[in-house]
């Protein structure tokens, strides 16, 4: 069988002796031509590069960006300009098309969080961001009141400040615990329907005690409304991971909403220093990068995406059931990560393998793939992370392993 890095380079070769006829096929070789580089690096340095069912997994290197991004990452690459300006003007884009106030790029989701939090606390006042994370003999606020079913482990963003969280249940249990040591509220979206208290009951709340509002809406596009359907409702900030199925940079995130509460993040952020948040440098490559990513993902089509996603898993799903024994299901989680996807059983009868012996020999294939298992004999994978054509690719492998076994 030939590589998919042989192929790649036979299809460069072809492109110099101008056997493609249009620009179409001439560019998306140059295309294939920067991936092939980039793969001879991870070549040269013996990293394994594989197709990616499995979804945004940080551990997995998240996303891939697509060229808009790249471009305004290469592009803004060959200037100088001050990091102030281009969080400046990049956030008054992104929050005009988000519909809020002010926005920034952060470094990634959680540091939005920790950004907006310590912006809750020390607002623009040098002396108090210099205190962060030590909050004790302070006369800063140091509780932020989360529900308890919200109540894991993404919460360590807000308590990186310093402040420590005070879990409730009930509407009454929130408005008991309110006092003048709260700082902040803080949601989960992907939690709300585990909650008693909904969000538009939290945003009522913090808004009648003049609580900030905090909700974490890390990987919840799409649907793309999401962008601004939680500023629209009222949320004072709200944090979403840009290197999720926005495509952006993986360490870059946004946080947005009210503009005194994003302007007392950026001072607790760089260039400036003393601060909690001197760490969390994102270069103006990712800035312009991530405005490039929202920007596309806005614009597009997400009809026309969601109908190329369902039709990828149902090639994938018809594939896997030619072989006898297979049982096959399709899911959308209804929140985070909302994407068709695919769950593939077998019967162990008669396909005799475990999903972790498939995953592994799917692993070490030419193209090598990657996705989840759960049980003994499932594996779970999703198309939104796949580059076109790789759909063919894993359904091939996937019918094959479960042939052979
Ligand atoms: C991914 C994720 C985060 C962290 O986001 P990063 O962009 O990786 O910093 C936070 N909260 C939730 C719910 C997430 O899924």
């Amino acid at each position: 069988m030939i590589s998919r890095r042989a192929l790649l380079k036979r299809l460069s070769a072809l492109s110099v002796f101008g056997l493609f006829g249009s620009g179409l096929a001439v560019q998306s070789c140059e295309n294939a031509k920067g991936r092939e580089e980039a793969n001879d690096l991870a070549e040269e340095l013996g990293i394994r590069t594989f197709i990616n069912a499995a979804g945004t997994y940080t551990s997995m290197t998240g996303c891939l960006m697509p060229e808009e991004v790249m471009q305004a990452i290469n592009a803004s690459s060959n200037d100088y300009m001050m990091l102030d300006e281009a969080q400046g003007r990049v956030g008054e884009r992104i929050a005009e098309m988000c519909h809020a106030e002010a926005a920034m790029v952060s470094a990634g989701c959680w540091s939005a969080m920790v950004l907006g939090t310590a912006g809750v606390i020390a607002g623009r006042d040098s002396e108090k961001a210099s205190q962060l994370p030590h909050l004790e003999g302070t006369d800063l606020k140091s509780k932020v009141i989360v529900q308890k079913s919200h109540n894991t482990g993404y919460v360590h963003a807000v308590t990186n400040t310093g402040v420590d969280i005070v879990p409730v249940e009930s509407r009454q249990e929130l408005e008991e615990a309110i006092n003048d040591d709260t700082a902040m509220m803080w949601f989960l979206n992907k939690a709300a329907p585990d909650g008693q208290i909904p969000h538009e009951e939290w945003v009522e709340v913090g808004k009648q005690y003049q609580i900030p509002t905090m909700i974490d809406i890390a990987a919840d596009v799409p649907p793309v409304e999401n962008l601004w359907k939680f500023n629209d409702m009222g949320f004072d900030l709200v944090c979403i991971s840009g290197g999720k199925a926005l495509r952006g940079p993986q360490s870059a995130g946004i946080l947005m909403g009210r503009k005194d509460l994003v302007a007392a993040a950026r001072f607790n952020s760089p260039p400036r220093g003393g601060n909690i948040g001197r760490g969390m440098k994102v270069n103006k490559e990712e800035v312009l990068g991530m405005y490039a990513a929202v920007k596309r993902y806005v614009n597009m089509d997400h009809e026309k995406q969601w109908k190329t996603w369902e039709d990828h898993i149902a090639l994938i799903e018809q594939r896997a059931k030619e072989v006898n024994g297979v049982r096959t299901e399709v899911t959308v989680p209804p929140i985070a990560n909302h994407t068709p996807s695919l769950a593939i059983s077998w019967d162990q009868n008669k396909i005799n393998i475990t999903q972790e012996e498939l995953r592994e020999n799917l692993r070490q294939g030419d193209p090598s793939i990657e996705m989840r298992g759960s049980g003994e004999n499932t594996i779970h994978l999703t198309v939104f992370m796949l580059q076109p054509g790789e759909e063919k690719i894993v359904a091939r492998r996937i019918r094959e392993e479960l042939a052979k076994a």
